[in-house]
């Protein structure tokens, strides 16, 4: 059984759909597309799998509980634990960067993280595994997104120290750190002559899709596959 927060669109749906393939009962959190996550739900069942949705906001402590506790009602555990929800917008000026936008980034992918893994741990059992979502720019930075960066950075801190905190109670904590994917995140705040060039700089000279990052989370949820790695940031960045 796995619980995946941003479920509903980009990495979070071909997560869900390769976790389904791979005999995982799939619970999905999402904010607010409701026919993205009836998609994502219609992808994993035509899997063969049973999937529910959880529409809820990951920045409250009282909406990760309601998902976690509506995942064990339904599914009766959780073995893996894929946080993955973010918030992201650029801003080119560092002087315009508002309270309220730096609010709203590290609420959602920091406490969004740390609400979600402290309410999943006390129901899962040992084998299980926690996958965070880092990010190329929590290891580079990225000059347009200097908050959202901060948080990734905290995620890959957070991961590494969460894993040696969890580890006695054999629970894996790792994280996947895509390089530029294509999914609605990065084009829904850029103009459409940037969108053209994005993910162009990488080695191979184009942004992932969102079916290439899917197998690295299957690989760190696995315990077949990664039993002896905890506490790893897996970079998937097209060769940077
Ligand atoms: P996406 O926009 O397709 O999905 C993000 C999802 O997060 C949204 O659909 C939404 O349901 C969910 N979400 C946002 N705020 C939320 C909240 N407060 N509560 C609950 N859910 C919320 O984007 P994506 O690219 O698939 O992003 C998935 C992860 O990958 C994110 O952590 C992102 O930072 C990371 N990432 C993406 C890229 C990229 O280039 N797309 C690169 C590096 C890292």
């Amino acid at each position: 059984v796995a619980l995946i927060t941003g479920g509903d669109s980009g990495i979070g749906r071909s997560v869900a759909v390769l976790f389904a393939r791979e005999g995982a009962d799939v619970a999905i959190v999402y904010l607010a597309e409701d026919k993205d996550a009836e998609e994502t739900k219609s992808a994993v069942e035509k899997e063969g799998r049973r999937c529910i949705l959880v529409k809820a906001d990951v920045s409250e402590r009282s909406h990760c509980h309601k998902a976690v506790m509506e995942t064990v009602e339904k599914f009766g555990r959780i073995d893996v634990l894929v946080n993955n929800a973010a918030f992201q917008i650029h801003s080119s000026d560092f002087g315009e960067l508002t309270e309220e936008h730096f609010d709203t980034t590290l609420k959602t992918n920091l406490y969004g993280y740390f609400h979600m893994a402290q309410e999943a741990v006390p129901h899962m059992k040992p084998g299980s595994a926690i996958i965070n979502t880092g990010s190329v720019t929590g290891i580079d930075g990225s000059k347009q997104l200097v908050d959202y960066s901060m948080t990734k950075g905290g995620i890959h801190a957070f991961t590494r120290a969460l894993s040696g905190n969890l580890i006695g109670k054999g629970i894996r904590v790792n994280a996947v750190a895509p390089g530029p994917v294509w999914t609605p995140l990065n084009p829904s705040d850029k103009e459409a002559d940037d969108v053209s060039k994005f993910g162009a700089d990488t080695p191979m000279k184009r942004p992932a899709q969102p079916e290439e990052l899917a197998p690295a989370y299957v690989f760190l949820a696995s315990p077949h596959c990664s039993s002896y790695i905890t506490g790893e940031i897996l970079p998937v960045v097209g060769g940077y």
